[in-house]
């Protein structure tokens, strides 16, 4: 039988490759968005390397939403979930002094609020299932630092990263997995809109030379989801080729 992933904010950036990538390896993918999605059609295109591909708008910080996001999908693919992937997350950049309540609310509900419930939910159905599973959730490279003007961010990053140790160690005895990964300097469409120079300044002060690419995310997001992992649950793999290991 197929295998089916659900992955979080799957419209733009890295999820959007994750989206491509696992149904090239051949899972059914449901994915969720916030907004208007221009691009459903060359998404769903672009992961026509075998499995099926699901779109769905879904406020991952919205309980009912979710519950009846997971819901339709689990009909559309006829079976429970193997893997999620909370992927979904928002990034401005202000100074503490002027940071406003409304904004450290929309980010802490969306990056740390939404995983946890898509986890909840999600893994409510895995359990269910009795078939175990393996949830992912995408933290940040700048955890392991203190960027200045991103206190909401790391707040919720760091969040995440901690809610995965606790997830990992209560759903561990239902098989299901949680892990978590945390990518660098990675090119997207919208850190590309944030500053044309991005993978100049980030590719001179990486290790490896380069900024990171969607793709790069990719990998271990996927090697997590699967048996290979079978035995790595409660960790956080950092995909930032070396930049966060300096001092
Ligand atoms: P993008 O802005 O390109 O994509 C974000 C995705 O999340 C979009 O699909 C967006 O949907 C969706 N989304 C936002 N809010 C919600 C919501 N409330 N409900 C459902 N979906 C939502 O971001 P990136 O690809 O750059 O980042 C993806 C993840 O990786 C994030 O968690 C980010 O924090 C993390 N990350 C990224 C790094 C980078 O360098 N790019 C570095 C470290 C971590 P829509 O388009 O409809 O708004």
């Amino acid at each position: 039988m197929k295998r089916f992933a659900i992955i979080t904010g799957g419209s733009s950036g890295i999820g959007r490759h994750l989206v491509s990538a696992f149904a090239a390896d051949g899972y059914d993918v449901a994915f969720s968005y916030l907004g208007a999605i221009e691009d459903a059609e060359t998404t769903v295109a672009a992961a026509s390397g075998g499995g099926r591909v699901l779109a769905a708008a879904c406020d991952v910080g919205d309980a009912a939403a979710v519950e009846r996001f997971v819901t339709e999908a689990e009909a559309w693919a006829g079976q429970a979930p193997d893997v999620l992937v909370n992927n979904a997350g928002i990034q401005t950049w202000s100074p503490l002094l002027e940071l406003s309540e409304e904004r450290w609310d929309a980010v802490i509900r969306t990056n740390l609020k939404g995983t946890f419930l898509n986890t909840q939910i999600v893994a409510r159905h895995m359990v269910t299932a009795g078939k175990g599973g393996s949830i992912i959730n995408i933290g940040s490279g700048c955890n392991k630092h203190a960027f200045p003007r991103l206190v909401d961010y790391t707040a919720s990053k760091g969040g995440v990263e901690q809610f995965t140790k606790v997830a990992a160690v209560e759903l561990g005895p239902s098989g299901i997995r949680v892990n978590c990964v945390a990518p660098g300097a990675i090119e997207t469409e919208r850190t590309k809109a944030e500053a044309p120079d991005y993978a100049e300044t980030w590719g001179a002060v990486t290790p490896l030379r380069r900024v990171g690419t969607p793709d790069d995310i990719a990998g271990p997001v996927l090697f997590l989801a699967s048996e290979a992992a079978g035995f790595v649950t409660g960790q956080t793999i950092w995909v930032d080729g070396g930049v966060f290991s300096q001092p």
